[in-house]
């Protein structure tokens, strides 16, 4: 493998990082979990959409600029970097958008996707019940046939930024049928948060933010062409979009080199020379962060040649990695706490005071192990799929 850039990379990564020296904002956003820093970020969207920065992986018909995996990994560094705002619409454009790109009709994408990449549709993800996290195909949220669509009932639960987000995507149970095989019978459409029968109650979180929220459907209709798929595929296409989750587009590599400078940063002024085991510890976060940089840009490579059992693709995108994408998502969560707890000490009690950033990274790192599906769930898709153990008791 050939880790170095071409003479069109080197040119891509000086264009966007001038870009986000001229515009990134001086002082950060209010946090995004809150409604005043929901509209800050959504209109930060719009700036980078302004100049086709939002999605560059997209074909440029949907506001992208075409740029193959290699450049978004490039642009996610440069980002980062730059200490660029949270992405408000993560959720859609890492989520919604490789779905839809896999198993939408053209006219769902045209219609769905450049609202998307300017934040004036901002999207949140409603898969979890109050008894189906896990053991997601238990859900039993229902869409019951009408005229023209579907009417949606039951309770969705831990939807991230749901309580300030437009529209929602998530799977019901279309066909009860067989008790034994819970995946079957499941359909995956996209339906309006502020659609009559739609209740947003924001779930109170430790620090008071009201972004998290849960979801009541309450003969919610949903028309035909908000469907994605055939009714009765849900299972399969949202395994799609679980690989899109926890593999590389939800934590790139940038993210954490960038972390891992700012604490190496801290070192600079908070080390003491003599404390020889918190250097190591700050030494490990620059080699984890350098290793999941080298390991994405692998499975990068495996990805982009279509080996490794990653198709090659049409469209210009980033995209399922596979069962491959738990390892990621294993190590990612485990790093950023790590690293996060390597700060705090570093801190001391200075790192108790909890609006900093370093703190509130901290207590976000303490979920990563949960969402996108929980560590323990990833442990077991590793030892089944990728190790060819047998399957556990469960
Ligand atoms: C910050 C945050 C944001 C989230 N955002 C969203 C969102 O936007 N949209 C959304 O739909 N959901 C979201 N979730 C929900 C998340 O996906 C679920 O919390 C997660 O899938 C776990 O489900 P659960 O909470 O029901 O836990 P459970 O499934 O009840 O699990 C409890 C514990 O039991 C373990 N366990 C369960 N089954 C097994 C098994 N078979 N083998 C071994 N161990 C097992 C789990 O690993 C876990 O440790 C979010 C969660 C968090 C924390």
């Amino acid at each position: 493998m050939d880790l170095s850039y071409s003479a069109d990379e080197d040119v891509f990564r000086a264009e966007a990082r001038e870009w986000l020296r001229a515009h990134v904002p001086e002082e950060p956003l209010p946090s995004l979990e809150t409604a005043e820093g929901f509209a800050a970020h959504r209109l930060w969207e719009a700036e980078l959409a302004s100049d086709r920065w939002s999605v560059v992986s997209w074909p440029g018909r949907y506001g992208g600029r075409d740029a193959d995996i290699f450049r978004w990994l490039i642009f996610e560094e440069e980002y980062y970097a730059a200490g660029a705002p949270g992405r408000v619409s993560q959720n859609g454009i890492n989520l919604l958008a490789p779905t839809l790109f896999d198993h939408a009709t053209e006219e769902q994408r045209a219609r769905v996707l450049p609202s998307m990449a300017t934040g004036e549709v901002v999207w949140a993800q409603a898969w979890s019940e109050p008894e189906s996290g896990s053991d997601l195909a238990s859900l039993t949220s229902r869409a019951v046939r009408t005229e023209g669509g579907w009417l949606l009932a039951g309770q969705k639960t831990w939807s991230s930024r749901a309580a300030f987000a437009d529209r929602a995507f998530g799977i019901f149970r279309t066909d009860p049928g067989d008790p034994e095989r819970p995946h079957r019978g499941l359909t995956y459409l996209m339906f309006d948060l502020r659609a009559p029968g739609v209740t947003v109650r924001p779930i109170g979180r430790l620090d008071g933010k009201p972004a998290f929220a849960e979801l009541f459907l309450d003969e919610v209709f949903v028309p035909d062409e908000d469907v994605i798929g055939e009714p009765g595929q849900g299972w399969r296409i949202a395994m799609s979009t679980t690989g899109n989750e926890r593999g590389l587009m939800l934590r790139s590599p940038g993210r954490f080199l960038a972390a891992a400078d700012r604490l190496v940063r801290l070192w600079r002024t908070h080390g003491e020379t003599g404390d020889t085991a918190l250097r190591d510890r700050v030494a490990d976060a620059v080699i984890g962060a350098r290793a999941y940089q080298l390991f994405t840009a692998g499975g990068a490579s495996r990805f982009a040649s279509g080996a490794g059992g990653a198709p090659a693709r049409a469209e210009p995108r980033v995209g399922e990695i596979g069962a491959e994408s738990s390892l990621n998502k294993v190590f990612w969560s485990e790093y950023d706490i790590a690293l996060h707890e390597t700060a705090l000490d570093l801190l001391g009690a200075e790192g108790e005071l909890s609006d900093t950033e370093w703190a509130e990274g901290h207590v976000f790192s303490l979920a990563g192990p949960i969402y996108a599906g929980t560590n323990e769930i990833q442990r077991d898709i590793i030892a089944e799929r990728l190790l060819g153990l047998p399957k556990g008791r469960r």
